[in-house]
């Protein structure tokens, strides 16, 4: 099939190649001309394992293109995928105007009859809006909406989308749901599921996934706090209740808590309108501030074990706000950051693949090459955020580069046997302390 993807950002971009892999004809484009630049000479504007493959392939293949105009790419497109951003305005309401110039320009170029995908995150309702500004922008063109939510998650995005768990289709007409089973027929033919429904299901239950997924990382903290206090450890707790199918143990992790360009602001934004609705759902607004506190109660630790924070060098390792990835957007490491450097400490980061991005976002942070040279003459080192290859740094070596050897573990990636052995002073989250005088059970 001939499709267009507006936007070529994390999800765009992903959505073009793994499209075109799949054996259709795919032209993205995007508002920023110098990331459809870059595009067209092969390269990936952000990093995402097994992305810039896909785009050699592509590209070679002769599926797959970029074009500097939504003119030009929606030309004899019969599909049309919208992925443009959906930032959060000051209030938290998602910002729509991207969605709505996409929708003008898209009616205005279109040339036959055209089914048009919603793939960003948007509230409930935007599907019936769409439909109003297509049918006012271009009174003649025949088209069907569709809501066909993105779950792919940043780092694995890739094998999110050529492998999903399922695709999600909500639609109102029979051509519009024929036109995303053949599409999506190179997927469904190895038993993926696709779930049809209607539009307003599609968009909420995306809004409903966010919020729980985001709530399961807020409960686990909130079980860490309470751990801590009593002495007990929040990863065994973690692991007995994901031993109870109903629960299961995925996003049970306690830690720093989630960051990225997606469970902040979808939060906020289903906030927003479940108060248009009339509704009145505070356990949004609970699951955000036990975020914040997570990154908080870090923080109270590390001004805990240093007393003064002037003066201190502290090291966080992470930037990214998850691993295999360059993203940076609402990172807890940066919010992190930016309370310790409000309390005067000279602040230092690693991370293998976000540093420049970190450092792009906030200029005070001074970012490192390597974690040893980062962890040289610290008072303290964070952990933000589980690279893997954190998890097999020589503890030897960067307990003996250290000023003095305090590691604050956001992300519970170190052993608190091996830390009592190499003899840190270790502050897990949710789980008992190794202190030189007190050992983890
Ligand atoms: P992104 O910021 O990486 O990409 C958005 C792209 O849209 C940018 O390249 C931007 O230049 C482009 N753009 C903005 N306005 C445009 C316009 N008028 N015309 C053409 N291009 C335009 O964002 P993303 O992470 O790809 O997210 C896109 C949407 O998908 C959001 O609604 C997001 O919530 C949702 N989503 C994201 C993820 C994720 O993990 N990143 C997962 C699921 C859903």
């Amino acid at each position: 099939m001939k499709v267009g993807v507006i936007g070529t950002g994390h999800v765009g971009l992903v959505t073009c190649v793994a499209l075109a892999h799949l054996g259709h004809r795919v032209a993205g484009t995007d508002s920023d001309g110098e990331k459809i630049a870059l595009l067209r000479r092969g390269s990936s504007p952000f990093y995402e394992p097994g992305l810039d493959d896909l785009l050699s392939q592509g590209l070679a293949s002769g599926g797959l293109d970029f074009r500097p105009s939504i003119a030009e790419t929606v030309q004899g497109a019969t599909v049309v995928f919208i992925c443009v951003g959906t930032p959060p305005r000051a209030d938290g309401e998602a910002n729509l105007l991207a969605i709505e110039r996409s929708a003008r320009e898209l009616a205005r170029h279109a040339t036959g009859p055209t089914v048009v995908v919603e793939k960003s995150t948007v509230p409930v309702g935007t599907g019936v809006r769409l439909r109003a500004i297509l049918r006012q922008e271009r009174p003649d063109l025949e088209f069907a909406l569709v809501s066909n939510p993105e779950f792919l998650r940043e780092g694995r995005a890739i094998q999110d989308t050529l492998e999903p768990d399922r695709i999600l289709v909500g639609a109102e007409t029979t051509e519009a749901f024929d036109a995303m089973r053949r599409l999506y027929e190179p997927l469904t033919r190895r038993a993926i599921p696709l779930i049809e429904t209607d539009l307003m299901t599609a968009e909420l239950a995306k809004h409903a996934c966010n919020a729980y997924l985001a709530l399961k990382i807020s409960f686990a903290n909130a079980m860490a706090r309470i751990c801590e206090r009593a002495g007990a450890d929040v990863v065994r707790v973690a692991e007995i209740m994901g031993a109870d199918p109903r629960i299961g143990r995925a996003f049970l992790d306690a830690g720093l808590g989630y960051g990225g360009s997606c469970f902040p602001k979808d939060l906020a934004a289903f906030e927003r309108l479940v108060e248009r609705l009339g509704g009145d759902l505070p356990l949004l607004g609970e699951i955000a501030r036990i975020n914040e506190e997570a990154v908080q109660a870090t923080a109270e630790k590390v001004k805990e074990a240093l007393w003064n924070l002037e003066d201190k060098r502290v090291v966080l390792l992470g930037l990214a706000f998850k691993p295999d990835t360059d993203d940076v957007r609402f990172a807890p490491a940066l919010a992190l950051a930016r309370l310790l450097l409000a309390q005067g400490a000279h602040v230092l980061g690693y991370d293998p693949k976000a540093a420049a991005n970190a450092k792009a976002e906030l200029a005070e942070l001074e970012v490192c090459l390597d974690p040893y040279e980062a962890a040289t003459g610290a008072d303290c080192i964070v952990v933000c955020t589980e690279w893997d290859e954190f998890r097999s740094l020589d503890l030897g070596r960067l307990k003996d580069t250290m000023a003095h050897p305090l590691v604050v573990d956001g992300r519970n990636v170190f052993d608190p046997e091996a830390m009592r052995r190499h003899g840190f002073t270790y502050y897990p989250t949710g789980r008992p302390p190794v202190t030189p005088h007190r050992t983890a059970t």
